[in-house]
């Protein structure tokens, strides 16, 4: 068996800690060649500890240095490097087969577009990277011969879904595949019930607090507004080439069904499992075969019914708000994220109300003009322009507050 070498990309993380989980389980497959995060020095150690990256590398300078000092006491020979750059080297360095991309928002994206541009195996778990660049993103996968692998509950599913000899990578033909539409579904999160009026005083430990999945801060709020969802049906547009009209949000409380493929023919493929990140990670880090992931069998008597509803758009504007700015195109999916990273990081500050969420982003749509996307400038123009605008947004609707 040849041995993959592995970067981690925000491995103190959700989805990071999640992928050494099931690293762990395969010594023999697997060697980890660099981690990352943000400043979580301290969790990074134990992980050089326990996986003798040759790097360990930090955005937060003086957590680098706390890292490296640390790792000398220990004599543990990891190099630890700092900064975006550093970032960038260890996800396109030659001897790196495989990069798990599971840093949180735009942050993630040039450290995620340098692997796709060194022809990496990327598992994209930063769907933010796609919804900002999704049309250079998968220019850059077919260009350099990267694999693109998705990691998003959703999208793996999806992918599990499809035919496996079918085209992938954005490059397929839903149509030639006999596919009708895609069935995108979500739990609908912590405030699917509870009464609309009260949604103006929910907390950030509330939203925070999901029925079914452990995950960060930003995607757990991003799912109890389901933007998560709006980010998804841009995700998806990229990834399967899927038209947007032919992908439809289904509300499915128990997380058990984690999307469907709808075929021409009326057949429905869907993909099992509980509610649990490691089985997407294992499918993406064995692909083409199957490995364990830790992750306990799927008990269908203790599961007993599955629930399907329509999301309500009163209750959730978020979703309509991405699908328009998919529909829009160019700079619309870039400014909608930066506006949602703004307003979400606002409300967990508890600097905004959760309804104000939805509005912060309308207004920063509304007011930037749409622009073209030809290159990696472009969107991190808009990127930029649109936090500003939505701190400006988020300042005003403190005044009236
Ligand atoms: P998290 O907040 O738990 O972890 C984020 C990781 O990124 C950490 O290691 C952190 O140190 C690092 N990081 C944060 N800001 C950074 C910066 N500016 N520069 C460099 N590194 C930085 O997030 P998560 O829940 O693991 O989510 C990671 C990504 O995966 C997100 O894009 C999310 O949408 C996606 N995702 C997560 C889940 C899940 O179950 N958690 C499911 C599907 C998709
Ligand atoms: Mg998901």
């Amino acid at each position: 068996m040849n041995v993959q070498t592995i970067t981690v990309l925000g491995a103190t993380g959700s989805i990071g800690m999640s992928t050494l989980d099931v690293i762990a389980r395969h010594p023999q497959r697997f060697r980890v060649h660099a981690l990352s995060a943000n400043r979580q020095w301290e969790r990074l150690f134990d992980q050089c500890k326990q996986f003798q990256p040759r790097y360990a590398v930090l955005l937060d300078e003086a957590a680098a240095e706390q890292l490296r000092e640390k790792l000398k006491h220990n004599s543990i020979d990891t190099e630890v490097l700092q900064g975006l750059a550093a970032l960038e080297h260890v996800a396109s360095e030659s001897g790196v087969d495989t990069v798990m991309a599971a840093i949180v928002g735009a942050a993630g994206l040039k450290p995620a577009l340098a692997a796709a541009c060194a022809g990496k195996r990327v598992l994209l778990a930063n769907k933010e990277a796609l919804v900002m660049s999704g049309q250079i993103f998968m220019q850059a996968v077919h260009d350099h011969g990267a694999t693109l692998l998705p990691i998003d509950s959703e999208h793996n599913a999806i992918f599990q879904s499809l035919p496996r000899n079918g085209p992938h990578n954005g490059n397929g033909d839903l149509r030639a595949m006999g596919v009708r539409r895609i069935l995108l579904t979500a739990s609908g999160g912590p405030f699917r019930t509870i009464p609309i009026d009260a949604l103006a005083r929910v907390t950030p430990e509330q939203a925070c607090a999901h029925p079914n999945w452990v995950m960060g801060r930003k995607i757990s709020v991003d799912s109890a507004t389901m933007m998560n969802k709006g980010l998804e049906v841009i995700e998806a547009h990229w990834l399967f080439n899927a038209p947007v009209d032919q992908i439809q949000v289904v509300i499915h409380p128990q997380s058990v069904i984690h999307s469907m493929v709808e075929y021409i023919d009326g057949s429905v493929i869907a993909q099992l499992g509980n509610p649990d990140m490691r089985t997407p990670i294992a499918y993406a880090l064995g692909f083409p075969e199957r490995i364990e992931s830790g992750v306990s069998a799927l008990d269908l008597f203790q599961v007993a019914r599955l629930d399907f509803e329509a999301p309500d758009a009163r209750r959730f504007p978020c979703i309509a708000l991405a699908y328009a700015a998919l529909r829009a195109g160019g700079t619309a999916p870039a400014v909608l994220n930066a506006a949602n990273e703004i307003a979400v990081a606002a409300f967990l500050d508890a600097q905004l109300p959760f309804q104000a969420i939805a509005s912060v982003i309308e207004h920063t749509l509304a007011a930037i003009p749409l622009g073209a996307v030809e290159t990696l400038a472009q969107v991190l123009a808009a990127d930029a322009l649109a936090r500003h605008i939505a701190h400006e947004q988020v300042a005003r609707s403190q005044a009236i507050c």
